[in-house]
Formats: C-alpha cells, sequence, structure tokens
C-alpha cells in the first residue's frame, strides 16, 4: 500500500504523443523508479500537434522533469527545446526532453538504445556490411547506431528518394561508404547484418514484409526487426528458416527508456537491475 501514495517532492515525467493508449513507456518508467528506488511518476498525454508548443511550455511550467516524445512530434519538437544534444541533430529527431531551468534539453537515445539491445545479444557489427530497410524516422536510428562501425551501409526502401535523403543527411556526420536501392525481390547484397526498419508487419500490415527480405536474408548472419508488437514478424520467421540470429525491436523499446530515464533523473541506472527489470516485464508479459 505503501507504494501507492504519491509524495509531493517526487519528480513527475511522462510520454507525449498522439495517439497514445497504446504506449509502453509508463510500464517501463515505473517498474524502473519502483525497483530502483526513485521517487518518480511517469504518465502518458495524449498531445495534438495543434497543442503541441502549449503542452512543452506548459509542462515546463509545471516542473515536469522528462518527456519522452512520440509519434507525430519527434521532428516538430526541435522548435521547442532550448538546446539540442549532438546524437538528436544526427537521427533528426528528439524523444526525450530533460528539464533546466530555462527549457527542455532534447536528446535522442533510439540509436543507443538500438546498438546497446544488439550489443546484449552479441551482435558485432565492427567490418560489417549492414543493411538497412526503410528510411522513416526509426531507419534514421538504425543507421546512426551502427555507422561509426560497420563497414558499409546498403540503404533499401520502397521511395528510393527518401533513402537518397537518408543518405544525404547522414554524410554529414559520418563517412561510412553507403549505397541506396529500391525495394524489390530480386535484390541481390552480400551482407552481414539486415535491419527492418518499415511498418511492414505490424497492424494491418501483419502478413506483409519488405520485398527484398527473402533475398537478402540468404547471405546475412543476424536480422534484426524493430518491431515487437507482434513479437515475430513475417521478416523474422523468414528470418528464422534462414537460420539467421533474430532480434526483435523489444530490446531497443526497452533501452531507449533505460537512457532516457538515467537522463531525466540525472542518474545512472546498475546495470544488473537493470537485466533484472527486462525480465520480470518479459515475464509478464508471457503470462
Ligand atoms: P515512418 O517514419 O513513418 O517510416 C515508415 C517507413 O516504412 C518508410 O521507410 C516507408 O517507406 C516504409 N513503409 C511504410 N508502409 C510501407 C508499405 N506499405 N510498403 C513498403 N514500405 C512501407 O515510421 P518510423 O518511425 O520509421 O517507424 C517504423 C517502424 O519502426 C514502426 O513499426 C515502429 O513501431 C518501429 N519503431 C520501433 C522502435 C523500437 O523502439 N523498437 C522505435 C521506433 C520505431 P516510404 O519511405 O516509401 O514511405
Amino acid at each position: 500500500m505503501k507504494d501507492m501514495y504519491i509524495k509531493g517532492s517526487d519528480s513527475v515525467c511522462g510520454v507525449i504523443g498522439n495517439p497514445i493508449a497504446h504506449t509502453l513507456s509508463p510500464l517501463i518508467h515505473n517498474a524502473l523508479a519502483k525497483s530502483l528506488g526513485q521517487r518518480a511518476v511517469y504518465v502518458p498525454f495524449c498531445v495534438t500537434k495543434e497543442n503541441l508548443k502549449e503542452a512543452v511550455f506548459g509542462a515546463h511550467a509545471l516542473g515536469i522533469k522528462g518527456l519522452n516524445v512520440t509519434m507525430p512530434h519527434k521532428q516538430e519538437m526541435f522548435k521547442y527545446v532550448v538546446e539540442v544534444a549532438s546524437e538528436a541533430q544526427k537521427v533528426g529527431a528528439i524523444n526525450t526532453l530533460v528539464y533546466t531551468e530555462t527549457g527542455y534539453i532534447g536528446h535522442n537515445t533510439d540509436a543507443k538504445g538500438l546498438a546497446l539491445s544488439l550489443k546484449e545479444q552479441h551482435v558485432v557489427w565492427n567490418g560489417k556490411k549492414v543493411a538497412i530497410i526503410g528510411s522513416g524516422g526509426a531507419a534514421y536510428a538504425a543507421y546512426t547506431a551502427v555507422a561509426d562501425e560497420a563497414l558499409e551501409i546498403y540503404i533499401i526502401n520502397r521511395t528510393k528518394e527518401k533513402a537518397e535523403t537518408l543518405k544525404a543527411h547522414m554524410a554529414q556526420y559520418f563517412d561510412t561508404p553507403t549505397f541506396v536501392y529500391e525495394d524489390c525481390e530480386d535484390l541481390v547484397l552480400d551482407v552481414d547484418i539486415v535491419i527492418q526498419t518499415t511498418g511492414l508487419g505490424m497492424g494491418s500490415l501483419k502478413n506483409q514484409m519488405p520485398k527484398c527480405s527473402k533475398c537478402l536474408l540468404k547471405s546475412a548472419q543476424v536480422a534484426v526487426d524493430l518491431i515487437y508488437e507482434p513479437w515475430e514478424t513475417l521478416f523474422l520467421k523468414v528470418a528464422k528458416e534462414q537460420e539467421c540470429k533474430c532480434i526483435n525491436g523489444f530490446g531497443m523499446l526497452y533501452y531507449q527508456a533505460v537512457i532516457a530515464f538515467e537522463l531525466m533523473h540525472h542518474i545512472s541506472c546498475e546495470q544488473e537491475k537493470v537485466l533484472q527489470i527486462k525480465h520480470e516485464l518479459l515475464k509478464n508479459k508471457e503470462k
């Protein structure tokens, strides 16, 4: 019972997006706060595009210590922060706001979250050829996650122009050789790791996967899908048949939240506890 009371000295954090009902962020942040003994509560806020500016300035006036930012506000948020962290600049999106007296600092924790989830699964991309399917916000995070160490990056997208835009954006920060292709069934590329970042495989697109999947997965040893609902997408089913090591998007979601939690509360989480909380969340999910 004691845990249910919110004290006047507790920090308040949250997530803003629209829609917001599906978000798992409150579950993760509140579990982290409880297990790590951090006096904090984390709540979801449904905010429309029209209300975004008022919401951010209002949250600051209320002293909200940290906010996660999700669809569709990750790009628009650049207008409402007093400072942008370099990682957010590279990814071209803000997914975390951290309170300062003069306003919020905009961060992005998606790329580091993905990198941590791959490292946890012992994936090494140093000197490897990495294919990224998609060119939306998640692809920018995936590129940033692997670009420092990858040998070459191949961007494949339905709309080739968007892949070209991603390549040009990243050329400002990285000199990794990068090649761009339109998504098609007979795309033969010799790659080690494939990261699927499109929405194909979830919701109404549940039984779909990018056209290039089968062909690309023939050479790959590792297949990553940023989707975690469903747990195993069609892309990962095919990857499993091709004997690839398969990783879904839950690890990325979890670790981007852990990094955001550390930034919002100015703490460093104990690794053992972080792993323990992840296992508990997964155990509860299976029930
Ligand atoms: P986005 O910015 O809207 O980009 C969507 C991408 O999917 C684009 O490359 C788009 O291609 C492609 N696409 C969409 N519908 C398609 C179709 N019918 N056929 C072929 N390609 C299609 O979305 P996002 O923010 O990058 O998110 C993409 C996915 O990543 C979502 O499923 C999201 O849940 C997941 N995600 C996961 C995490 C995590 O923590 N695990 C974090 C962020 C995102 P075009 O350029 O041709 O339109």
